[in-house]
């Protein structure tokens, strides 16, 4: 299957998280996506939101399902309504040089702490 198609992928962490395989602290859920709560938070609030469908990133995601992207949008918005967070950053690393280690695409929703920008 190629890389960038949207059936699962045996060998992605976050694949697995969609089935159930791997746990994750699941706060919202919709038929196209799901928000969990970073394992490894860098900041109070830090949430990741999904689509279940596999994409490698998120230019592979917009250019395969704009609706699928607008759905992911529309997530961070409401994970940051859930939160309460006036304030916030949606971060899609995309690509290794920018950070990014899961290859299936997440948007980071990040508040609850002052942030700086640039980032690093
Ligand atoms: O943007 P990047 O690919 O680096 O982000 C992956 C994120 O997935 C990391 O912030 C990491 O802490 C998180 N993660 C997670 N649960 C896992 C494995 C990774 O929340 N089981």
């Amino acid at each position: 299957m190629a890389e960038e198609s949207a059936g699962a992928q045996d060998d992605c962490l976050f694949c697995k998280i969609v089935a159930g395989q791997v746990p994750a602290t699941v706060v919202r859920e919709t038929d196209t996506t799901l928000a969990f709560r970073d394992i490894n938070p860098q900041a109070p609030t830090h949430v990741l939101v999904i689509p279940k469908a596999h994409h490698k990133d998120a230019a592979a995601l917009a250019a395969a399902d704009p609706a699928l992207a607008a759905d992911v949008l529309r997530e961070t918005r409401a994970v940051a309504e859930d939160e309460k967070l006036d304030s916030y950053r949606i971060v899609f690393n995309t690509g290794s040089d920018a950070g990014q280690t899961v290859f299936h695409t997440h948007a980071h929703v990040l508040g609850g702490r002052g942030l700086q920008w640039p980032p690093g």
